[in-house]
């Protein structure tokens, strides 16, 4: 099975040590892509404890988060990735991703430019910004 953030690579090879905590992503753009397969498979506890503290989302309580994330992952099919520049420093990383989803046959797709930050060794995504750039797709939403 090829590996759910589109990399090409087998998933044992790509993101599943990440998953399965025997290794932890090197880099904010393997951690970035980890939580994109994460999401297309459904790893709502990895999503959750790769989510840095600070970030807005952490201010819902956790059952509604949970329930939030898992109905986001069943109703979404994870079409593409692509990373289109990172910025790698430390403890902040930036990555500019464009991800290609759908929902229900509606286009879901979107760019967005996310902080993370390394904390005791482990990245972690600290926040999103979804700049307003069109990449020559047309949306209707929003
Ligand atoms: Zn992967």
């Amino acid at each position: 099975m090829s590996c759910s953030c589109h990399s090409e690579k087998p998933y044992e090879k790509c993101c599943a040590p990440y998953h399965a905590g025997t290794l932890l992503p090197p880099t904010a753009s393997a951690l970035m892509r980890s939580r994109y397969s994460g999401y297309a498979l459904g790893k709502v506890d990895y999503i959750l404890d790769t989510t840095h503290p600070d970030h807005p989302d952490n201010r819902i309580p956790i059952a509604q988060r949970r329930k939030q994330i898992e109905a986001f992952c069943q109703q979404t099919r994870f079409e593409g990735l692509e990373i289109l520049s990172s910025e790698d420093g430390e403890p902040y990383s930036y990555v500019i991703f464009r991800a290609i989803l759908s929902q229900n046959g509606v286009d879901g797709s979107f760019t967005e430019r996310s902080q993370f930050a390394k904390v005791k060794g482990r990245w972690l995504y600290l926040k999103g910004e979804r700049p307003n750039v069109s990449h020559g797709s047309t949306r209707g939403d929003e």
